[in-house]
């Protein structure tokens, strides 16, 4: 796994900001939408269908939501380019769940949100 560089549009960021910030003191989750270019333009959020009091550190995107997202997108010309998810009150760094759930190739873009607020963003890519 290594740290990624990743374009994203400032709308499609923003949303994620926003989100972060809605979903405090949980983790908020979601999948990227890219272009063809590979730039990311828009955000898809899920519902993190782990149970409150885990969602703290934990997220999972139900197989079911994530097929309905990929048609949504497939009908824009999007393509799932990864996910994002925040880490509330924790480093913008994979914990181990996260590096073992990590499909290769897909984009993982985590956000810090401190106190409510969104303050670091870091993405990261496991090669096969
Ligand atoms: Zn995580």
């Amino acid at each position: 796994m290594k740290e990624a560089v990743f374009q994203i549009t400032r709308s499609a960021y923003g949303k994620i900001k926003k989100y972060a910030e809605k979903t405090y003191p949980d983790e908020g989750c979601g999948v990227l939408l890219a272009s063809s270019t590979g730039r990311i333009e828009d955000v898809y959020f899920a519902n993190n269908t782990v149970s409150s009091g885990r969602a703290l550190n934990h997220y999972r995107i139900d197989p079911l939501e994530l097929y309905e997202i990929e048609k949504r997108a497939a009908d824009k010309g999007y393509e799932i380019m990864g996910f994002f998810h925040s880490h509330p009150d924790c480093a913008p760094v994979p914990s181990k769940e996260d590096a073992d759930n990590m499909i290769p190739r897909m984009l993982y873009i985590i956000m810090s949100v401190e106190n409510g607020k969104p303050v670091k963003t870091k993405g990261y890519i496991k090669e096969d």
